[in-house]
């Protein structure tokens, strides 16, 4: 069998040895080079155009049906639990806690609920309701149905590796957010992460306001792809009197972006954490959807005022 192999950034190191057991198995093997984001970034094309019979992609779950041929092979991590003693003076006072994590710690999920019960707390999963398929599981894009649990809670809490995961649910519960790292043997609440983010994104709204010419970013990733959404804002803008224009690519390169001095800000369509994530690499806004139409409520809004002086 020919099968192209796919790994993240993080997991590229073990490529070659992978390729190696797969090819004394008998099958053809090749290895993606390109950048890869989530299993939102399957490298179907790559596979399609060197022929191969079976994309092999490594590190994630599913994240949505494809027409081809994919084994995904999860990549499981056993964390050192003896972190969570470090949370339990900082969950004091809060009974009922709603854990989430990355597929890495799915797996061990159950010990972690455990710990917690032993401890006295009442413990919830957040349920998959879009990309994220398990119970328990956050992704960057997706962090199930935590916005529904929020008020029935007292405190949120993640275990696992970095910032960029927990931040997603971070901006939309209220309730205090614990962070649990045991890579760095760390927890901490992250609460006064959500107005850092919400100043930002109030500073897009704001430095749009008298943008005239709009970029729209639409990739062409399978599980990024949105250019119906994309079709509707150019024509909301359209609708305002202004200039929008649908810009394509695969990985979007932001030195790239920054040459097309004629935009003066731009409208993101795919991975959403660009916008909250990437903003800063830009010279112009990069807004979400929800913030352009804030933007063009408030130019309107501006403007009837304007009149009616
Ligand atoms: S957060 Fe972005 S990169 Fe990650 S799975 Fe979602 S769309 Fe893909």
């Amino acid at each position: 069998m020919r099968i192209l192999l796919q790994f993240p950034e993080g997991l590229k190191q073990y490529a070659l040895e992978y390729a190696t057991k797969l090819e004394k198995e008998g099958n053809e093997v090749f290895i993606s080079a390109s950048p890869t984001f989530g299993a939102c970034d399957l490298a179907i094309d790559e596979a399609k155009h060197i022929g191969a019979d079976k994309l092999v992609h490594f590190g994630h779950a599913e994240f949505h049906h494809v027409d081809f041929n994919v084994e995904y092979v999860e990549y499981h991590v056993d964390a050192q639990l003896n972190v969570l003693e470090k949370s339990l003076p900082l969950l004091k006072g809060f009974k009922k806690i709603c854990i989430m994590t990355t597929i890495q710690h799915v797996h061990q999920l159950n010990d972690i609920k455990l710990f917690f019960e032993n401890n006295g707390k009442e413990v919830t999963f957040n349920k998959p309701n879009g990309f994220a398929k398990k119970e328990g599981q956050i992704l960057g894009c997706d962090v199930g149905n935590v916005m529904s649990l929020d008020k029935n809670v007292d405190a949120f809490v993640y275990f696992g590796g970095g910032m960029f995961h927990p931040v997603g649910a971070l901006l939309q519960t209220t309730k205090p957010f614990l962070a649990i790292d045991p890579f760095q043997n760390r927890a901490e609440f992250i609460d006064q992460l959500r107005d850092k983010y919400k100043k930002k994104s109030r500073g897009k709204v704001m430095s749009a306001l008298n943008s005239k010419r709009f970029g729209i970013l639409v990739s062409t990733k399978n599980g990024q792809f949105n250019m119906q959404i994309a079709k509707l804002l150019k024509n909301r803008i359209e609708t305002h009197g202004l200039k929008a224009a649908i810009l394509v690519s695969n990985t979007f390169d932001f030195e790239s972006i920054n040459n097309m001095m004629e935009f003066d800000a731009f409208v993101n369509t795919a991975c959403p954490r660009i916008a909250t994530e990437d903003n800063e690499r830009l010279r112009k806004p990069l807004l979400s959807p929800n913030e352009l139409i804030e933007s063009l409520k408030i130019r309107e809004e501006l403007k009837e005022a304007t009149k009616a002086k």
